[in-house]
């Protein structure tokens, strides 16, 4: 090689080198959540709330297990009944009682999946949630969050821009204003009257069509419970049975994709992996993870009615005896 040349490949080699590092740093703004070691969130509770029966396995079910798998307690939420169905193409064809039936049992299994310990339906109308009245579902999160103490929530972000479903920004937006009055004395004190005590929410993974991206996490490692969530998730959404089902149709025209294997759960798993997990592995190669999910991360203390920590450390460092 020409010395010119090898200098040359130097260079470029070097550049390609930063700009890869480049490629793998976070922007600003941006903290990349990996897996922990051992369980450093036990004893805490985690509730993953959700307008549908599809919204956290597609958008936070490898968080949700991640969490889960170091050590919170977790727990489903389901605003809908999922009556409505879902778009052609996309889901199990039914009637509108088939549809909440089916999405009632998915839940079950998508709770399962994840390793949550249980879950809870609110049972709204599909796409009928801007009817319901945002303080009653404010008021049923808000007993939700101090009968199981919860210190985190997954759920809709309330103010992302793009969303079109009334059922998701209805969601959202009460389980933020519970996670707030939760933590008070004076809202709905009947609960206290039950043995119930105030319960502050520490903090909220977002997640959105166009989310402001604070937090990145790294879901490599729960990846198969990500699509057995999705697998679980049969009446509604993409995943679900759509990949045993194209195998048999290509069976019956004499055909097969090696991708779809030699039986039906392996059809359905090769095909979330291959074409629902799309998005997830994307994000992974743009943070430098195999596979990620996305969220506006709000943290501890960042509700500004909350009193101010740092007036405990002031007194702390300041007071003197009188
Ligand atoms: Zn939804």
């Amino acid at each position: 090689m020409l010395r010119r040349n090898f200098l040359g490949s130097l260079f470029a080699g070097g550049a390609v080198s930063r700009l890869s590092l480049a490629q793998q740093q976070p922007p600003p703004g941006v903290f990349v959540e990996r897996s922990a070691t051992g369980q450093p969130h036990a004893g805490k509770v985690l509730l993953a709330v959700e307008a549908h029966s599809d919204d956290v396995p597609l958008s936070a079910a490898g968080t949700v297990a991640k969490l889960i798998d170091e050590g919170y307690t977790g727990y489903l939420l389901r605003g809908t009944n999922d009556d409505m169905g879902d778009a052609p193409g996309l889901g199990t064809p039914g009637t509108i009682g088939e549809s909440a039936l089916g999405n009632e049992r998915d839940t079950v299994e998508v709770a399962k999946a994840m390793g949550c310990k249980s879950h809870f339906d609110l049972n709204y109308s599909n796409h009928r949630m801007a009817d319901v009245s945002l303080n009653e579902v404010i008021s049923r999160i808000i007993l939700l969050i101090r009968a199981l103490k919860v210190d985190t929530v997954v759920c809709w972000d309330p103010w992302a821009h793009d969303e079109e479903n009334p059922d998701h920004y209805m969601m959202a937006r009460a389980v933020e204003a519970a996670c707030w009055m939760a933590g008070r004395a004076h809202d709905y004190p009947e609960h206290f009257a039950i043995g119930l005590q105030p319960k502050q929410v520490l903090d909220k993974y977002y997640f959105a069509r166009r989310p402001e991206i604070t937090r990145v996490v790294d879901i490599s490692k729960q990846i198969d419970k990500k699509i057995d969530a999705n697998r679980a998730n049969v009446a509604k959404g993409p995943a679900g049975h759509q990949g045993s089902r194209l195998r048999a149709e290509l069976a019956a025209q004499g055909r097969k994709l090696p991708l779809l294997g030699d039986d039906d759960v392996t059809a359905d798993r090769n095909y979330i992996r291959e074409f629902v997990m799309t998005r997830s592995r994307e994000l992974g190669k743009r943070y430098g993870v195999e596979y990620a999910e996305v969220f506006h991360y709000i943290s501890p203390g960042a509700a500004g009615a909350d009193r101010d920590p740092r007036v405990d450390a002031y007194v702390k460092q300041h007071a003197v005896p009188k």
